[in-house]
């Protein structure tokens, strides 16, 4: 296999000043400069957002990626053994996919959110539980760091993240806390020099593989959402494991774990942010996980329609190709149509936050809730198109229905997502 390059801004620039610029398009609104510096606390610092040409050249170059690394075979395999193909991650490090939101001076890309959603795309197309590992990994975990993380902690985890020799993961939902996360039961105590954590975390995704894991737990118990602190908790502390890793009906390969907490020790120096912050952390976090997330819908349903348009193209039934029945091109524009509707709102959402440092929290829910329900509703339709071939485990399309599903559920329901949705309106219109 050839070497893979990583992957530079300076590779995608086009010749010219080195200074890029950016130009305001013709409907982005001028920003008071104190909103201007917004963008610099969601984003690396200096940060300049992605020309049109340096996505693109991201995107092929992530295209060539999965080409090579996440076959056909590869994402089948993964699905069928239910276990993640580790020697993938120090390849998307040294491809230079692991740090994409991260300071260049520390090894990251610097590009922010839309490339960062490009290539979640990208690999969710090749394999939809490596997306959704990649996704926990250098968003969830990775890019939470980035933002929170004091200088000791960035060079202490960062580099060994970027480069895929370890492998992160995030840890808020309980078994008796998932929707409701701030009702959570795992307590850190205070003691001399940090903290001791008790309690179990559930559904966590790369936590059997984990070797940094970010744990929110109450740090006072009594105050609500304003006594939840995170934590950095590296796997190897004593007290920690992982119970059990879950039987999923999809995302198989995607790693996802119960883990205990046995009175593990953390020094005050593995506190993430401020204490008691950890709410604001969790829920900021949220948002801007769901963008990127809403990405591995994107890549599902043009796996889906990939599969669904060539398959009715070559199959013949009462003399002709599938494809050539109106019923069938009715399937494929609607598929067609879902998807260049969804990535429209996932991209401009991305590309809001990365020209105008502004976080929408209704269109990060928004766009996560439209191309999550449209990728169910896309992959069902490939099974259908495919008939009896899309029954059976031979083709994807099973495979990609199952791993659809799961972006419904995660990083908070459809339910919960319309519910941000609506509570934004409320405060808009308090006083109407
Ligand atoms: C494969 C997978 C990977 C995951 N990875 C992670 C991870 O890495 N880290 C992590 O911390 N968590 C992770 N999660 C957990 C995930 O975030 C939760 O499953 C999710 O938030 C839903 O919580 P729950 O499962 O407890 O469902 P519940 O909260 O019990 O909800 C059950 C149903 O009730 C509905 N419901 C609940 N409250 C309301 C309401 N107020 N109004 C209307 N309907 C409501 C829900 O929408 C849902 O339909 C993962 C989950 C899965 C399945």
């Amino acid at each position: 296999m050839p070497c893979l390059q990583t992957f530079t801004r300076a590779l995608a620039r086009p010749a010219g000043p080195a200074m890029r610029h950016l130009q305001p398009s013709s409907t982005a609104v001028s920003l008071p400069s104190i909103q201007r510096q917004l963008y610099s606390s969601k984003h690396p610092k200096g940060f300049e957002p992605p020309t049109a040409e340096e996505l693109e050249e991201l995107r092929d170059r992530a295209q060539e990626f999965t080409r090579r690394v996440i076959t056909k075979e590869v994402a089948a395999n993964t699905d069928k053994s239910d276990a993640f193909p580790n020697e993938i991650w120090p390849k998307l490090g040294e491809a230079g996919f692991l740090g994409i939101t991260v300071d260049e001076d520390i090894g990251g890309l610097g590009m922010g959110y839309q490339a960062h959603s490009v290539v979640m795309e990208e690999i969710s197309r090749a394999s939809g539980s490596i997306g959704l590992s990649y996704a926990v990994h250098s968003q969830v975990c990775v890019n939470q760091l980035q933002l929170n993380g004091s200088p000791e902690q960035k060079k202490k985890h960062l580099p060994g993240l970027i480069a895929g020799t370890s492998i992160g993961a995030l840890a808020m939902s309980e078994s008796g806390a998932g929707s409701d996360v701030v009702s959570m039961r795992t307590t850190a105590k205070a003691v001399n020099g940090g903290y001791l954590i008790n309690g179990s975390k559930m559904w966590i995704t790369n936590g059997p593989d984990a070797d940094l894991i970010i744990v929110f737990a109450k740090t006072r118990p009594d105050a609500g959402s304003k006594g939840i602190t995170a934590f950095l908790v590296e796997a190897k502390t004593e007290g920690f494991s992982c119970a059990r890793k879950l039987d999923k009906m999809g995302m198989r390969g995607s790693n996802t774990g119960e883990l205990m907490f046995d009175n593990v020790f953390v020094p005050t120096g593995h506190v993430l942010g401020m204490v008691n912050d950890g709410v604001r952390l969790l829920m900021e976090g949220l948002d801007l996980e769901r963008i990127v997330f809403s990405a591995g819908p994107l890549g599902i349903m043009q796996a889906a329609f990939d599969v669904a348009a060539a398959y009715s193209h070559q199959r013949k039934q009462f003399g002709q190709p599938i494809a050539h029945n109106q019923l069938i091109q009715g399937k494929l524009a609607d598929m067609y149509t879902k998807l260049q509707a969804s990535r429209a709102y996932t991209y401009a959402t991305a590309k809001h936050l990365d020209e105008q440092g502004v976080i929408r929290t209704q269109d990060c829910a928004g766009s996560i809730l439209y191309a999550a329900e449209r990728a169910t509703e896309c992959s069902l339709d490939c099974i259908q198109l495919l008939g009896g071939m899309g029954y059976v485990e031979e083709m994807p399309a099973s495979r990609l229905l199952r791993d659809a599903k799961l972006y419904e559920i995660g990083a908070g329901t459809s339910e919960i997502r319309r519910m941000v949705i609506g509570r934004v309106f409320n405060k808009e219109y308090a006083n109407a």
